[in-house]
């Protein structure tokens, strides 16, 4: 039989990728991550898997970022017991984020479970715990970049410099099986190149089929070497000085916290930004940290420039929950990076909560925000957000900086895939929204791949990959509808509502005309509610 790929996430959004490769003899994940997002497309991770898991035979992962291995632990405790291939760099720092992420799990649904009690629902199980991320590390095996090994029946794999995180790689993959050999490139995530903490993303050439990311497909951004990414980092914290302080990074544990440290560090030093304190409120990125010590060296640059994370007296670790709780009773200009980096979990939610009404204060997101989280929220100029139930307004300035993402922009991302050629059969536009995967489309037809080349995957579809060509499968039962992935969903339109109407009632002239307003809205409700809303109704449109 011919092999086949089924893309089961980062498919029309970012995250949650997990890609399944069949062969006639073997079974391979390349990548088994979180979703991120709506509550709906958040709601896959607590589903089943749309396989058996103990019947893969191995998986390849790319790198540690959690969309793309938060869900190992829940595939080794669906019975998942072969090797997870990864570099030595990936394999620590999953060891870090697993164990928090089975924290953060554990955690949630404790939190999760108490209001389900109150509502007389039912309780839920956390997806895996810590315990269960510890266990899973004894299935890693570390394999080394350019190294090609065995990792299934009638499949060889070798990994490439990705130059998106420290450790990530690209995933080239050959297939012996019937009828014919292929040959496989998964890009992973890519990096932009030309930085000074991680290489520049390599690859083979001439493949059969390319499966190439498209986070920034539509987006070129202003190129920014070394010193430049530093002065525009200065410039944030000069306009975050000058509007009183302190200023809040939401920032990725891992890499971006790292290098954003070390150029704070520098800028201060410098004399370029004004001088403070610098607080990493984030035990994973402390944990994270020490790796990137250790496992730093890029051989380009001949040194380790996580070194530059050096021992100041103005950078502060704060590991335990009353440190933390401590910044609240700070005053004037401080800097603050707490995870998660799309204000998903972590502690930064709590500072956001305190920091978002004050005008004073400044949120720099340094990073990529996915549709649907509450970063791409504040990102996009929402005025008020609601935080673990909470509504906050927000007064605080919102600022994107955007030069320290770890991502290759469009046009560093088709001269990547210029670089692979000559590519026999399909080009897979993967892990990017709708118009990335179209903007990075268009680019490519410009740069002479065929139209008829291109194929943009959805969640769950599966393709028939032959030599010259890769055909989509008919009747597959998705998850969730295509276009959901990447939108919002209900439960953001109903927090954007309450907000709206907490907004009317706020700014409404007097008590009669709250209570109008109210009525109208219970009239427009269902029958039932109409029932119960009484008398004084007035009767809804049909
Ligand atoms: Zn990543």
């Amino acid at each position: 039989m011919n092999p086949t790929l089924t893309f089961h996430g980062a498919a029309g959004c970012v995250t949650g990728s997990c890609a399944e490769l069949r062969t006639g003899d073997a079974r391979l994940l390349v990548d088994c991550g979180m979703f991120q997002g709506s509550k709906t497309l958040k709601a896959l991770n607590y589903e089943p898997f749309p396989f058996e898991p103990s019947s893969i035979d191995a998986v390849l992962l790319t790198h540690a970022h959690i969309d793309h291995s938060g869900l190992l632990p829940k595939l080794m405790r669906g019975g998942f017991r072969g090797p997870i291939f990864a570099t030595a760099a990936t394999r620590d720092l999953c060891e870090v984020m697993l164990a928090d992420a089975g924290g953060i799990q554990e955690s949630e649904v404790r939190f999760l479970n108490h209001r389900n009690e109150q509502r007389g629902r039912p309780l839920i199980e956390p997806i895996y715990t810590a315990k269960d991320a510890a266990r899973v590390m004894g299935q890693f095996e570390r394999i080394k970049l350019g190294e090609t090994v065995g990792v299934a029946k009638g499949v060889t794999a070798t990994f490439w410099e990705a130059g998106h995180i420290l450790g990530s790689a690209s995933i080239e993959v050959h297939t012996a099986a019937e009828p014919e050999p292929l040959k496989l490139l998964f890009s992973g995530d890519l990096g932009p190149g030309g930085s000074e903490f991680v290489a520049d993303p390599r690859g083979p050439s001439g493949v059969d089929h390319l499966i190439l990311e498209s986070t920034y497909g539509d987006r070129e951004r202003t190129e920014a070497d070394a010193s430049a990414r530093r002065r525009l980092l200065a410039k944030a914290l000069v306009d975050a000085h000058a509007a009183g302080g302190p200023l809040l990074m939401p920032a990725f544990a891992v890499e971006r916290t790292q290098e954003l440290l070390a150029d704070l560090l520098t800028v201060m030093d410098s004399g370029e930004a004004p001088q403070g304190d610098i607080f990493l409120d984030s035990p994973l990125a402390i944990e994270a940290t020490e790796v990137f010590l250790e496992r730093g060296w890029n051989p380009e640059a001949g040194r380790n420039p996580f070194l530059d994370v050096r021992p100041s007296s103005r950078l502060r670790f704060l590991r335990k929950p009353w440190e933390s709780d401590g910044l609240e009773r700070l005053k004037g200009w401080h800097v603050i990076l707490a995870a998660s980096g799309m204000c998903e979990a972590g502690r930064v939610r709590k500072h956001l909560k305190r920091l978002l009404w004050r005008k004073e204060a400044t949120v720099l997101l340094p990073g990529f925000q996915a549709a649907g989280t509450l970063g791409r929220l504040l990102a996009d100029g929402a005025e008020r957000v609601t935080i673990q139930g909470d509504e906050v307004r927000v007064r605080a300035r919102v600022e994107t900086l955007d030069v320290y993402s770890g991502h290759a922009d469009a046009r560093a991302l088709v001269a990547w895939a210029e670089g692979r050629r000559p590519i026999a059969g399909s080009v897979f536009l993967n892990h990017g929204e709708p118009e990335a995967v179209r903007g990075l489309r268009g680019r490519l037809i410009g740069a002479g791949f065929a139209a008829d080349q291109l194929l943009s995957p959805t969640v769950d579809t599966t393709f028939r990959l032959g030599a010259h060509r890769a055909e989509a499968e008919e009747g597959a039962q998705p998850r969730i509808a295509p276009e959901a992935a990447s939108a919002l969903d209900w439960h953001n339109a109903r927090a954007e509502f309450l907000l709206a109407l907490n907004q009317a009632l706020e700014e409404a002239s007097n008590d009669a005309e709250r209570a109008a307003m109210l009525r109208r809205l219970r009239g427009g409700l269902s029958k039932s509610a109409r029932v119960d809303a009484g008398q004084g109704a007035p009767t809804p449109p049909a």
